[in-house]
């Protein structure tokens, strides 16, 4: 990377990028983000991202909408296949679908455990080893996968979901190690409590609502557009020799 210009590290003109839950909330943003950059963007989700796919058009971007259950192992080989057909590559993968049940612990079901983990861990790790095979033939890649505070936190009356972002940053790590040495970096982004789907019941409960907003130093609840810097700076060249970070952005939450 020596010479370049630090600007033109941001750039990810002519890469393609793969975002999985690409139809809302934050991985509608980082898609949006990665499609300002310049890549390529695959969209993948169990509904049609037919409104991110628009505003990347609109943008003067390109976009492919690949719909698939990845709650599905079999879904896994489609999406890849599909994202090749489309652009011939993969040079990011955004690994941002992601769900969350809400019980008491001493109550909590089988099922909700398992999907969970199904969704946010599992296909997490097995869709970074498919897409890792074809950034391997190239010696070139980045994956960012999407943690959570609660990979560091335990949470409340959401254990299946802080045990599977607990895993999501180990396995961010753990993949780190075994493919820099093929130009591959494996980095995971924790939002902090941003206004999606996801977190609707909690800003329905006026009490929970209140006490999380008064401890976010930034004073509001981050939106899907707080995450573009963050994902295009760690999908392209300028994060060349950041690998296996856990990158916090949260408005300072985990600081107080
Ligand atoms: P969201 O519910 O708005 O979006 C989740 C997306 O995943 C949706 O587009 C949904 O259709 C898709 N999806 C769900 N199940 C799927 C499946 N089986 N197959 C394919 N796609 C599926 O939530 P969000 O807040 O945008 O969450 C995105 C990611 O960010 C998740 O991994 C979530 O855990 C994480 N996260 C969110 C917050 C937050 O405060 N919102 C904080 C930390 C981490």
């Amino acid at each position: 990377m020596t010479g370049s210009n630090v600007l033109s590290m941001f750039s990810l003109k002519g890469r393609t990028a793969v975002v999985t839950g690409a139809s809302t909330g934050l991985g509608q943003g980082m898609s949006l983000g990665l499609s300002e950059a310049g890549a390529d963007l695959v969209l993948v989700d169990c509904v049609p991202s037919s409104d991110t796919a628009e505003r990347i058009r609109q943008g003067g971007g390109n976009a492919e909408i690949v719909v698939a259950d990845l709650m599905q192992m079999e879904s896994i080989p489609s999406v890849i296949n599909a994202a090749i057909s489309a652009f011939g590559r993969i040079d990011i993968l955004v690994n941002n679908a992601g769900i969350i049940r809400r019980a008491d612990a001493i109550d909590f079901s089988e099922k909700d455990w398992d999907e969970v983990m199904q969704l946010n861990s599992k296909t997490v790790f097995f869709l970074a080893q498919a897409a890792a095979k074809d950034m391997m033939k190239r010696r070139y890649g980045r994956i960012i996968n999407t943690a959570s505070l609660l990979s560091f936190q335990g949470g409340i009356r959401v254990p299946s979901y802080s045990a599977s972002k607990g895993a999501v940053a180990q396995i961010t790590k753990a993949l780190a190690n075994e493919w820099a040495k093929y130009g591959i970096t494996v980095n995971a982004i924790a939002p902090g409590y941003m206004a999606t789907n996801n977190t609707k019941a909690l800003r329905e409960d006026p009490v929970r609502s209140r006490s999380i907003s008064e401890r976010i130093p930034a004073g509001r609840w981050g939106m899907p557009e707080d995450l573009k810097g963050a994902v295009v700076f760690l999908a392209s060249a300028a994060s060349e020799y950041v690998n296996g970070h856990v990158l916090v952005v949260d408005g300072g939450w985990l600081a107080r």
